[in-house]
């Protein structure tokens, strides 16, 4: 099967909106085992989208559009697919009454235009959508298959999960099964030359290798006749890609997050953890707190910016700073001994560091941060060199500090029981 995606928005073309949306669907259509070949962005204009629409069906089987399935005047995309194939839009009455709840629920009243969402083609598949108030669908002609989501990400991403992912793989004739082993610490290139001898004779199952801030995933893909098959011809790469990249692998789970792995290795270990953060201004602590469940473990968070917070806070002493200065290894460590003594928790994170764009030196150039972790009593402070914006160089820094959190708990935990 070949598929090509669709964004449809004159913000798009205009550079208002980042087209997250395409990178969303790419991505998922790899993960189907689908090939996308094209992806193009077209305004809100009916005449252009026609001419899209007319390109597309004849190069891809497959057609997913996003954007454009509003209420008002300007979102076309549905009339626009029901004329490329003549189909008629008829008022779906489950759709209409969906609408309505979605309304009743939220107190407000639908205005008139808020119906015209309901008004679907002539025998569309309808995606509910649990997020809004546009349903997607899928549209078939002899050739194609036209599928029409939402553009607000949220929408269309849940929509994606609970009903596409499942058409889509309904209409192939294989399972295509995929897993993602997630790595951190480790560059791309490094993972790519790893797996070389296994990607020159890949074909079934297939591996890729994505890079994300500090971590790089390798997806492993298989197809096959049945479920069954495709899993047992996954499990022996994962175990070969374990076998090479060993504790570098925090989880072999698509949907385990680095924060939700180290919240795992708490658990198990039965460790709590608190945070001090200068740079990062609380991201580490915000970070933890997306998993759930977390406030067994994650006892408390300082956001230490100035140096007397340093001192009152965490008691680092007059004397380190003036010497070493807040972004110094020496005070990264007496801002996590300090942290400990503080929250009495197993384990602590410190932060402290030039995020930019000003305050750099020569000596101490903007991106130079020291990131320290207390596993009961043992402190491990790390020196980074980071690149890019200030937004860029704190997203990094988060990501480092739960590494070295978690590499430290591991070296903690494999000395415990060799004791
Ligand atoms: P609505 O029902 O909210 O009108 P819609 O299906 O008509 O949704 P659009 O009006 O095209 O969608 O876009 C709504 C919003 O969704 C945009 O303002 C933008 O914030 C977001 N959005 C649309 N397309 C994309 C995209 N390709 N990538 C990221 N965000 C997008």
């Amino acid at each position: 099967m070949t598929a090509e995606i669709i964004c449809v928005g004159t913000e798009i073309l205009l550079g208002n909106i980042v087209n997250t949306n395409a990178a969303y669907l790419a991505e998922q259509l790899a993960g189907l085992g689908i090939s996308c070949y094209y992806q193009t962005v077209v305004g809100d204009n009916g005449e252009r989208l026609l001419e899209t629409l007319e390109l597309a069906a004849k190069r891809s089987e497959i057609i997913i559009l996003s954007g454009g399935l509003g209420p008002t005047q300007d979102d076309l995309t549905k009339e626009t697919v029901a004329k490329f194939c003549g189909k008629k839009l008829l008022m779906d009455e489950k759709s209409k009454k969906q609408i309505a709840e979605y309304f009743e629920k939220r107190k407000m009243k639908p205005t008139e235009n808020n119906w015209k969402q309901a008004m679907l083609p002539d025998g569309a598949r309808v995606f509910e959508n649990h997020n809004g108030t546009a349903p997607g669908m899928a549209v078939e002609t002899k050739k194609n298959k036209f599928i029409l989501l939402p553009g607000p990400p949220e929408e269309l991403k849940l929509m994606f999960e609970e009903s596409v992912a499942p058409y889509l793989k309904e209409q192939s004739p294989f399972v295509i099964l995929s897993q993602t082993v997630k790595t951190c610490g480790l560059s791309e290139s490094f993972v790519e030359e790893q797996l070389r001898d296994l990607i020159d004779k890949q074909t079934n199952p297939t591996i890729a290798t994505y890079a994300k801030t500090g971590e790089v995933h390798v997806r492993v893909t298989a197809k096959a006749d049945s479920q069954k098959e495709a899993s047992k011809l996954i499990k022996p790469m994962v175990k070969e890609l374990k076998s090479r990249f060993g504790n570098d692998i925090y989880s072999t789970d698509d949907g385990v997050t680095l924060e939700k792995a180290l919240a795992d290795l708490l658990q198990s270990a039965g460790l709590t953890i608190s945070c001090a953060e200068s740079c990062t201004g609380g991201l580490i602590s915000a970070t933890l707190i997306n998993v759930p469940g977390i406030s067994e473990l994650y006892k408390a968070g300082f956001v230490t910016y100035s140096n007397k917070a340093k001192r009152k806070l965490l008691g680092v002493k007059k004397g380190t700073l003036e010497k070493y200065g807040a972004v110094s290894s020496q005070t990264a460590q007496e801002m996590v001994k300090g942290l400990l003594a503080e929250t009495k928790t197993d384990v602590g994170i410190a932060v402290t560091g030039i995020a930019g764009p000003d305050g750099g030196t020569k000596e101490k150039p903007v991106g130079l941060v020291y990131i320290s972790c207390n596993v009961k009593g043992k402190v491990t402070v790390k020196e980074c060199h980071f690149n890019g914006t200030r937004e860029k160089i704190r997203r990094a820094s988060v990501t480092t500090a739960l590494m070295l959190a978690r590499s430290c708990v591991l070296e903690y935990l494999s000395k415990e029981i060799l004791k």
